[in-house]
């Protein structure tokens, strides 16, 4: 039997039946924050995952429904007060624009790793580190549900979909052609696994043919397996899903989907327990992450949890981030130190099979830098970080220190420790219009 999807945000959630749970003050946050933040979840979300017993504290009430917390005090009051006046749409709609404005909507630099062919400025993949690429499929910027800590202006496109997946299908593989130091195309959003099955196949059948083989790697970032795990089971075109991912693991390369989950209650039910065993029966791997936020997930023994879930599901756990710094960050960030006790907290209550995680880690312009730990040296306190992932693959995997700040949530707040004036890669960091030297010297 097919199940649809109903998606509820800001004109519709009354209609929710559980919402009569919801007290007006609740009501009101939403109406309010909801305006400024994205807001949409679905019948599966409301209806197997959030405790409506305790909305005050589910933590995936907290990741799909806005709060009056999620805005600081002078935007949520202005926000109110206009919307208590019944001000015009269009007064309301400029002060909105103007608070997203302050909210950083496009964090760490990310236009500086859009790549050109030719003359052609290619506005759907990022390249920031050789053997990877990340492709936004225009047909993908959206999701079956949003989370609050994500950022997203709400992004429609009504041009003729198949005609303009063909065109981004067209530069993509051209891009390729002359770069065959990439190994990995990470299929991105929003959600890809938003597209239909036919849709997806458009981009990804093509990356098949022999004259691709510098391509081992397929992944696709999705959180459908959290919000929508009847996208592998019963969504009308399931079943075309599954054949293709068999066709990707027959023509021998790697299909691996990035999974996105936030908190071990995403685990459990049958419908995505039901949903992962469909996708490991295809060959694909899935490779899980998730940002540490406050309010959702800020406890050990929650990550252990996951992770020890994970791989009894045959999951493998891959990255824990520290949210970006956007958004509602303020509502979702803790200190450094809070972030790296967690992760250790956590991983060292779980065996080795689950220690393929790694992190706590934030996507800075430079790259992944990951915080090792907090350490004495000479009787001066600091952080030890590395990176991941670098702009400069030479920086990869060398320790460096930083002033210890108890307060700091990102790594821009960071200061070289020892009296360094600059951190070691600092010359080269700010020097992003000549990426493609850096990338290969
Ligand atoms: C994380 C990331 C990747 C993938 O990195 P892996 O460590 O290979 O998973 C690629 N591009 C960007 C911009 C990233 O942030
Ligand atoms: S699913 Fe991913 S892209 Fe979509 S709202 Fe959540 S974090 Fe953002």
């Amino acid at each position: 039997m097919e199940k649809i999807i109903k998606t509820y945000s800001l004109h519709n959630f009354k209609r929710i039946s559980q919402s009569s749970l919801l007290n007006n003050e609740l009501i009101k946050d939403i109406e309010i924050v909801g305006r400024v933040l994205p807001f949409k979840t679905n019948n599966y979300v409301v209806d197997e995952l959030i405790d409506w017993e305790n909305v005050d504290t589910d933590p995936i009430f907290t990741l799909n429904f806005p709060r009056r917390n999620m805005l600081r005090k002078r935007h949520y009051d202005i926000v109110k007060k206009l919307l208590d006046e019944n001000a015009d749409k269009h007064v309301i709609d400029e002060v909105i624009k103007k608070i997203r404005l302050m909210l950083n909507p496009n964090p760490a630099g990310q236009e500086h790793n859009v790549p050109y062919l030719g003359e052609i400025k290619l506005k759907g993949i990022q390249h920031k580190y050789p053997e990877t690429i990340l492709f936004f499929p225009s047909q993908g910027q959206t999701c079956h549900a949003y989370c609050t800590f994500c950022f997203r202006w709400p992004q429609f496109s009504g041009m003729n979909e198949l005609k303009f997946a063909m065109k981004e299908t067209d530069l993509l593989l051209k891009y390729l052609k002359v770069h065959k130091e990439v190994t990995d195309i990470l299929f991105t959003g929003g959600d890809p696994m938003v597209m239909s099955a036919e849709m997806l196949a458009m981009y990804i059948q093509p990356l098949l043919q022999e004259e691709f083989r510098h391509i081992h790697t397929i992944r696709i970032g999705t959180k459908s397996l959290s919000y929508w795990p009847y996208r592998y089971l019963i969504d009308k075109d399931s079943d075309d899903i599954i054949r293709l991912f068999e066709q990707i693991n027959k023509a021998g390369k790697n299909l691996s989907i990035q999974a996105h989950f936030n908190h071990p209650v995403e685990l459990s039910t049958s419908a995505v327990q039901q949903a992962i065993k469909r996708i490991r029966a295809t060959g694909a791997q899935i490779r899980t992450q998730s940002p540490v936020l406050n309010h959702i997930n800020d406890k050990p023994e929650l990550w252990s949890q996951l992770w020890r879930k994970q791989v009894d599901l045959g999951c493998i756990p891959y990255y824990m981030f520290i949210p970006r710094d956007t958004g509602a960050k303020r509502y979702f960030e803790l200190p450094l130190e809070k972030c790296w006790e967690i992760y250790r907290k956590a991983y060292r209550q779980v065996s080795g099979i689950c220690r393929t995680v790694r992190g706590p880690s934030m996507s800075d312009a430079a790259g992944k830098i990951q915080v090792l730990g907090i350490q004495e040296i000479n009787g001066k306190k600091v952080f030890v970080l590395r990176f991941l992932q670098g702009r400069n693959p030479k920086w990869v995997d060398i320790p460096f220190f930083a002033e210890y700040d108890a307060k700091a949530t990102w790594f821009n707040q960071l200061k070289p420790a020892f009296g360094e004036e600059k951190f070691f890669f600092e010359n080269q960091r700010y020097d992003l219009t000549s990426k493609n030297d850096l990338l290969f010297e």
